[in-house]
């Protein structure tokens, strides 16, 4: 058994303030919020990071981008909305189970730090 953060949020054996769930994915609050809305955006399959995706999970990384999409609409997220995969330690990525950030709610500013 992987020992990882977001699989026991998928598991529910850690709580968390979930906006959406499907068989496939989960989508929850971001417990550190740094925007206005900051959802993550989650496949329940524990794939460690983008590095690490293969040819056959294009479908579901394609569904996992139109899924941030609707929740951005459904979270009247007006005027934009960035969506983010950070991948490795360089890029900030403290939890090894593939996330997208959704970050709307405010200007946001370019480039990230
Ligand atoms: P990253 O730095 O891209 O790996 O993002 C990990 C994100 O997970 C951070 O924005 C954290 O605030 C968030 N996070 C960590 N623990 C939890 C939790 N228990 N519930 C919700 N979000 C979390
Ligand atoms: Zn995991």
């Amino acid at each position: 058994m992987i020992d990882c953060l977001f699989c026991k949020i998928v598991e529910g054996e850690i709580p968390s303030e979930k906006v959406y769930e499907d068989e496939h994915f989960l989508a929850f609050k971001d417990i550190n919020p740094k925007a206005p809305v900051h959802i993550l955006i989650i496949p329940k399959e524990h794939i460690s990071r983008v590095e690490n995706l293969e040819e056959n999970q294009v479908e579901m990384v394609g569904r996992l981008i139109l899924l941030a999409k609707d929740i951005a609409h459904q979270q009247r997220i007006k005027n934009g909305f960035r969506l983010i995969f950070n991948n490795g330690p360089d890029a900030g990525q403290a939890v090894e189970h593939i996330h997208l950030h959704l970050l709307g709610g405010r200007k946001l500013t370019w480039p990230p730090g």
